[in-house]
């Protein structure tokens, strides 16, 4: 049927070759060079969707995989768990995604999520000081994670001061490591740009920001959507205000990824075409939200994670929830 093979670039009558774990051949079937082994069928094909927030141990792996969903991010769970599965899950045989994690959120003492019903003991990492807020990370660091995650919930209890966030960044920008936050409640998201921090786990909802932040934090973060944990399809006030700082960001040229919170509350697992439906109504385009979902268009050399769509979705969007093929790594993980 057709495949995204660039940015704002889909062909019709398509061809994908895989070797080993790599992408060899993304383009036109009459193109192709010659395969040993082939598989054909009715699809559109686009690369395995990455959902950026996930809390993979509240939800089904397998459900996230046959969704079309081959590499999550998991934002926060307590690091015995975690890093191991994150280990097990790189094994292409794994039943499941390709799992990253952060390992615990850094907060202050008492701080948000260590009193929340979701969050297991050891998914906050309380911390008080600098010299502690940078031990922490140096502890995290050591486990491998793909990002530190911080918590600046004005909301839900005491927040990390500027001093230990600003430690937090200095120490996590010294590993390598980028430093992501939940921010909730007024002047959160400043305190994080101003920090260095790099980007916001979930797109601002509790207040609507200034036209100059919105620029701000256009240029130096980047924003993981996370919009239908306002709305699970409704309409509320809270979508409202994040469609709005959204709608800005995106407009400023703004990093967007894309991610769900897969595990907070009725989210499904797999590609979510509720949230799919949010970014298009903050004013992205199909090409614009298919880069927010991947790492990269179909295209030679990278890793061989491909989706097979029942319908276009740059004819409706909706196609993204029809998945009928999975391939993760070089090998077929799931056809319909
Ligand atoms: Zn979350």
């Amino acid at each position: 049927m057709g495949a995204w093979v660039g940015s704002g670039e889909a062909v019709d009558a398509a061809a994908v070759m895989l070797e080993g774990s790599r992408i060899t051949f993304a383009g036109a079937a009459w193109q192709a060079p010659e395969a040993d082994e082939e598989i054909r069928g009715d699809w559109f094909l686009i690369p395995g969707v990455v959902d950026h927030h996930v809390h993979i141990g509240l939800s089904d792996p397998r459900a996230v995989l046959s969704g079309g969903v081959t590499f999550a991010r998991d934002l926060a769970w307590p690091p015995e768990d975690i890093f191991p599965l994150a280990d097990i899950s790189q094994a292409t045989d794994f039943e499941g995604p390709a799992i990253a994690a952060a390992g615990p959120m850094i907060t202050a003492r008492g701080g948000y999520p260590t009193r929340s019903g979701w969050a297991p003991a050891g998914t906050g990492l309380e911390v008080s000081g600098p010299e502690e807020a940078a031990a922490a990370v140096d502890r995290v660091a050591a486990q491998d994670p793909s990002v530190i995650k911080v918590s600046l919930n004005a909301e839900a209890g005491p927040t990390l001061t500027d001093a230990e966030l600003v430690a937090v960044c200095e120490t996590a920008h010294r590993h390598g490591l980028a430093v992501t936050a939940h921010t909730q409640g007024p002047g959160q998201v400043e305190r994080a740009l101003g920090a260095g921090l790099d980007e916001l786990a979930h797109c601002p909802w509790t207040e609507r920001l200034s036209d100059d932040l919105v620029e701000a934090l256009a240029r130096r973060m980047a924003i993981v959507s996370t919009l239908d944990i306002h709305s699970y399809g409704r309409d509320t006030p809270e979508l409202g205000v994040a469609l709005d700082n959204l709608r800005r960001f995106a407009a400023a040229g703004g990093r967007i990824r894309y991610g769900t919170d897969l595990g907070n509350g009725a989210i499904p697992p797999g590609i979510h075409v509720g949230e799919v439906r949010h970014l298009e109504e903050a004013g992205l385009g199909s090409d614009a939200i298919l880069r927010a979902m991947t790492f990269s268009p179909l295209r030679p050399g990278v890793e061989a994670d491909v989706v097979g769509l029942a319908a276009d979705p740059f004819e409706d969007l909706g196609a993204l929830g029809r998945v009928r093929l999975v391939v993760r790594g070089g090998t077929v993980r799931w056809a319909d």
